[in-house]
């Protein structure tokens, strides 16, 4: 059983039912559809074939839905390739026209009156760097500071830049409308500024009755500025690399994502790590030593969520790529629970206080009796959310009626999602969880078992009961 969770990106290399099936075997929880690739057909394609997968499966998996933002983007180039050279001068203007190394075209039609002289832009995730030296209100004119291969559609960041466009763009809110049609359990936004957009983005989805959990991609530095309140604002924080990688000086980048990892288990949110994780496996069956220790080193800093993007999109080993970051994950989430030292320390929270309370007893129960459960009926997940944090060292089972609350529960650190009818009573309650653990050989009939849940079970607030019980086979009188 794997406590970190997995996120698999979808793409061409695992567009097959089969594949997606043993990703599922081998520890996917989520998979993501990146709509900064594709078309909307495509993607619709690409969720019928996964939720025919997910159909033959127990494990209970979700679909994260990732919006591009304002993502800014060179146009076409012509002959693709052709070298920008150190010293050379090049203009970039807001047209569609094809474009070569002294003019090529942006998608960004404020481009030239955003930027100002001096700034540095970015170009295909910082392999190609200049700087303004000149504008007008149609072009940009720019020095080539560091050189590269210009490559059509390639991301440009611009890290000095107050850019103008807004956080959710057209395409995103068609992409927004997708979303919620096709009861995506998760929407990712990228380029997060502040938590406005976050609040803005949860407003529509509740005048449209839409249940989708907000995850903020950090990747800009206003992001960092404002970091607590968008956490707060948001369901989950995803530590957007790469382009963190761009916008900021990339050596600041591991103390960026510990940074962000620890305030969320403060917060009590969960938090997904995210790109180049196991990058060199887009081409070799084998990660690298260095690879290996990130994505170790990210669990051990308590990150909930290990990301795979183009790994599992359009690497040449999608699969083995999601054996490996699990098999990662076993070996530390093993070392973590038998490590005192290695264990989070008490979270304070203000939030939720008798929730928190309850949940961090729990920790203490189980240690002591060696349980070897715990179980808990959460109708809207938020018993769990804090609970997951706790870092129990036994995988808690988490019930709820909703099906949207069990696949966002997927996100969860720990925690095994099923969905279930709402029981009568907690004695009801203890013979699910009895059958559901008897009858997948996870315990024996004998060993104990942590209950949280609260009267009457399934109204969503009234968590207040830790019951120890003892798994038996008696036959439920229901
Ligand atoms: P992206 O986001 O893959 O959508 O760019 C993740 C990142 O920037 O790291
Ligand atoms: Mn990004």
């Amino acid at each position: 059983m794997i406590k970190t969770k997995i996120i698999a990106t979808l793409g061409p290399s695992c567009n097959q039912q089969e594949t997606i099936k043993s990703m599922i075997d081998n520890g996917a929880d989520i998979f993501r559809l990146n709509f900064s690739h594709g078309t909307l057909d495509g993607h619709a394609k690409s969720l019928e074939m996964l939720n025919a997968a997910r159909a033959q499966h127990r494990h209970t998996t979700a679909v994260m839905c990732d919006l591009c933002g304002p993502k800014i983007r060179i146009g076409r180039i012509h002959p693709e390739g052709d070298v920008l050279k150190a010293g050379d001068e090049v203009s970039i203007i807001h047209s569609e026209e094809q474009g070569n190394v002294s003019r090529f075209g942006t998608n960004y039609e404020y481009f030239s009156q955003d930027v100002e002289v001096g700034q540095r832009i970015f170009i295909d995730d910082g392999q190609i760097a200049l700087r303004v030296i000149h504008k007008d209100d149609d072009q940009t004119v720019c020095k080539v500071v560091v050189g590269g291969p210009l490559r059509s559609h390639k991301g440009i960041n611009l890290p000095d830049t107050k850019v103008s466009v807004p956080s959710i763009t057209e395409r995103d809110w068609q992409c927004v409308d997708w979303a919620i049609q096709h009861e995506a359990d998760f929407l990712a936004l990228s380029f997060v500024r502040s938590a406005e957009v976050i609040n803005q983005l949860k407003s529509y989805l509740s005048k449209a009755g839409a249940d989708i959990k907000i995850i903020a991609k950090i990747e800009t530095p206003q992001a960092l500025k404002h970091l607590e309140s968008i956490i707060h604002a948001s369901d989950a924080i995803l530590v957007a690399r790469g382009d963190l990688g761009v916008e900021m000086d990339l050596a600041e980048v591991p103390v960026i994502q510990k940074r962000i990892t620890q305030i969320c288990r403060h917060l009590g949110k969960p938090v997904i790590v995210a790109t180049q994780m196991l990058q060199g496996m887009i081409d070799n069956p084998v990660a690298t030593r260095a690879e290996v220790s990130d994505v170790a080193n990210a669990i051990m800093d308590f990150t909930d969520v290990v990301m795979l993007s183009g790994e599992t999109a359009v690497g040449k080993y999608p699969l083995n790529a999601a054996k490996t970051i699990g098999r990662i994950a076993r070996v530390t989430e093993a070392y973590l629970h038998q490590n005192e030292d290695a264990r989070p320390k008490t979270i304070t929270r203000d939030e939720l206080v008798l929730t928190a309370a309850m949940t961090r007893s729990v920790d203490q129960i189980v240690d002591d009796i060696s349980a070897k459960f715990v179980a808990v009926w959460s109708q809207t997940g938020s018993t769990v959310r804090l609970l997951s944090k706790e870092r129990i060292s036994v995988p808690i089972l988490a019930l709820s009626s909703d099906q949207r609350t069990c696949n966002q529960m997927s996100l969860h650190y720990g925690v095994i999602p099923r969905c279930q009818p709402i029981p009568e009573d907690i004695n009801q309650f203890t013979h699910i969880v009895d059958h559901l653990i008897i009858s997948r050989n996870w315990a024996q009939i004998g060993d104990k078992v942590v209950l949280l849940a609260g009267q009457p079970i399934g109204i969503a607030g009234t968590t207040n009961a830790v019951i120890v019980h003892t798994i038996s086979d008696r036959q439920s009188p229901h």
